[in-house]
């Protein structure tokens, strides 16, 4: 339920609001307004006899029933959208961040190579995969740790925050030690402990879309993470599967104006994912920015043909930077910015 305060309300009588709805059982999530102060008490439906013992308490304006089955994350807890800072740029609430590097981390040289052009055509963060979760069990399954310890190179040398994948609850330890950004992928965007582990390592989380995933399974998983306490989430449509076979995935644009009618986080589009082949993937970019995403994320690779995972999708150097610059020209459009890498 949403608790509205009355204005001026004391500190002495919101500490004892705070305290009586822990005492029921629920979850607080404070957000302040102009003039109210909003309370999202987080648990489980509240009967009717409890609503009105809220209402009935000091300092209360209203008590509010929370319609969304996802309530950190709806509009409603959260009325201004969430921005996620970073040294080299923010996404959200107008404020537009690209991530970009290989699918795997393979050496030390491939990313390098990558993280330096990367950021030399604008963008403000290096993707790359240290745990890669493979299809088949014969597949490049990432370098693991090694991987972490190269992103982390990548970054000492350039400065970009790194976003990379974890794939099991008990390596969130490990890779929230190197990593800017934990990275859930979609097939694991519905295992829950993980959710919640990524939600409890104190690290953004960047979420992807399960690939058989509602928007409405979306959001519950991204209130995994929220309900965890950590409010750092960005939310990432990277395609879903239909009947269509011409692209891997397809990219479900219309997520991005649902998702934010929904939704206070940033929303991101990766068009690599869903594109498969990389002459679609610009265009897809494009169409996601046009719909109102805050980012992408792209994967780019230093020599695409040797690449040991998505090697179809990954756009070479010269194609990448003609998609910063498609980026550039389209963001004004939209009106959003690009932070220009330090
Ligand atoms: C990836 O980013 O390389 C990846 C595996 O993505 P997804 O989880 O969207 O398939
Ligand atoms: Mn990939």
């Amino acid at each position: 339920m949403l608790i509205v305060t009355k204005p001026g309300i004391s500190q002495e009588t919101f500490e004892a609001l705070l305290a009586e709805i822990k005492r029921q059982g629920y979850t607080p999530h404070v957000s302040e307004g102009e003039s109210h102060t909003l309370i999202g008490a987080i648990g489980a439906p509240p009967t009717p006899e409890l609503m009105e013992h809220f209402r009935a308490l000091p300092g209360v304006d209203q008590v509010i029933r929370i319609s969304k089955p996802h309530k950190l994350a709806s509009w409603e807890v959260h009325p201004e959208p969430t921005v996620l800072d970073f040294p080299t740029g923010r996404t959200g609430n107008g404020h537009f961040m690209v991530a970009a590097g290989p699918c795997g981390v393979e050496s030390r040289e491939q990313i390098l190579a990558a993280a330096r052009y990367v950021k030399r055509h604008g963008a403000q963060m290096l993707r790359g995969g240290a745990f890669k979760p493979r299809t088949s069990p014969y597949a490049f399954q990432g370098l693991g740790r090694e991987g972490l310890e190269l992103l982390a190179e990548a970054r000492a040398e350039t400065g970009l925050p790194v976003v990379t994948e974890v794939t099991s609850p008990d390596l969130v330890d490990l890779v929230a030690e190197y990593a800017d950004v934990l990275q859930i992928g979609a097939r694991n965007a519905q295992n829950f402990a993980l959710l919640k582990a990524a939600g409890g390592s104190g690290k953004p989380v960047l979420l992807k879309r399960g690939m058989s995933m509602t928007l409405d399974e979306f959001l519950m998983a991204a209130e995994y993470v929220l309900s965890e306490g950590n409010p750092q989430l960005v939310l990432v449509e990277r395609g879903i599967r239909t009947f269509e076979k011409a692209t891997r995935f397809t990219l479900d644009v219309s997520a991005v104006p649902v998702l934010k009618a929904q939704t206070h986080l940033p929303i991101w589009i990766d068009p690599s994912h869903a594109a498969g082949t990389r002459e679609y993937v610009t265009p897809l970019a494009l169409a996601g920015i046009a719909a109102g995403a805050d980012g992408i994320i792209v994967e780019t690779h230093p020599n695409p043909g040797e690449a040991k995972s998505d090697a179809a999708q990954q756009l070479p150097e010269e194609a990448f930077a003609d998609l910063m610059q498609a980026v550039r020209r389209l963001l004004p459009a939209v009106d959003k910015a690009l932070a220009v890498s330090a």
